[in-house]
């Protein structure tokens, strides 16, 4: 009996040793593919935030229609902000990389950083290596896309286009890239539906996209609520932990042949071509600055 309960009890000591590591390797498992122990790196743009769909929302910092975009844009990120750190996520940096700047530092959700303000030594500030994943929010489709709400590339005032390596390209490509420097890929992206078809386009079919809103003309979309919206991002972002795995940096191959063009449509007319202005063409062989 003795010898039986000792063998028996040997038998379930290692059974009870190979449950504990089967257990442990179950957790370094998931920590690994479900974003436990991931640091999630966000850029902010505000053309594409819920509710956002004239340029008198954008143009003059701090007035009333502009506080509201940025009021707007803050329940955005507080959705995914949310969404990521339900997920697992166990850094949220945002960087607010908006030209004439978005973050409301009361509307800030607990949880995350926020790095906002002029001036900064250099690109994405803050962004290395160490990051699993990057979401852009609130981004728009590349200068000249139909129907693209707030369609632009860089400066709006200036109405340039970009092409690396022979492939025009917009601020998703752009931000993707100098991601794909650090060998951090872009996992989500939100916007209007044409944002998300250029994401998908540039990123495959693995980025998490998410529409708030569908463009008919560049000041011209069919809205969603923002309490939909919401629900959608937060949504969105918990899923985007689930892809970090699959979604790839994206790289441009140095030596990188960029080109930009400027041209101007005001006052023209639009049945005939847009002159351009100026063409600029350069070689970009390390870090991706546009
Ligand atoms: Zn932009």
């Amino acid at each position: 009996m003795s010898q039986f309960s000792h063998s028996c009890s040997r038998r379930i000591g290692s059974a009870s040793m190979r449950k504990n590591f089967l257990i442990s390797a179950c957790i370094i498992f998931l920590i690994s593919f479900t974003g436990k122990s991931q640091k999630i790196y966000i850029i902010t743009d505000l053309e594409g935030a819920s509710g956002v769909y004239k340029w008198s929302q954008i143009d003059n910092k701090d007035d009333a229609l502009n506080r509201e975009a940025c009021e707007y844009y803050m329940k955005d990120l507080e959705a995914v902000v949310k969404g990521f750190k339900e997920a697992g996520a166990k850094e949220v940096f945002v960087f607010d990389a908006h030209g004439l700047q978005i973050i409301i530092p009361h509307l800030m959700t607990p949880g995350a950083k926020y790095l906002t303000g002029h001036p900064r030594p250099y690109g994405l500030l803050g962004l290395d290596s160490s990051f699993s994943g990057v979401a852009l929010i609130g981004f728009h489709a590349m200068e000249g896309t139909e129907n693209g709400v707030l369609n632009h590339t860089q400066n709006p005032e200036n109405h340039a286009r970009y092409w690396y390596n022979g492939v025009e390209s917009g601020e998703i490509a752009q931000d993707a890239a100098k991601c794909g420097f650090f060998g951090v890929p872009v996992i989500m992206v939100s916007g209007d539906d044409a944002t998300c078809r250029e994401a998908t386009r540039f990123l495959g079919k693995d980025v998490v996209t998410v529409t708030v809103k569908e463009g008919i003309a560049e000041e011209c979309a069919v809205l969603y609520p923002l309490e939909e919206t919401y629900k959608a991002l937060f949504n969105g972002a918990k899923k985007a932990m689930t892809v970090i795995s699959k979604c790839k940096p994206y790289v441009l191959k140095t030596p990188i042949h960029a080109k930009k063009i400027y041209y101007d449509n005001k006052g023209l007319d639009p049945r005939f071509p847009i002159p351009v202005l100026k063409t600029t063409e350069w070689i970009i062989n390390s870090e991706p600055e546009f």
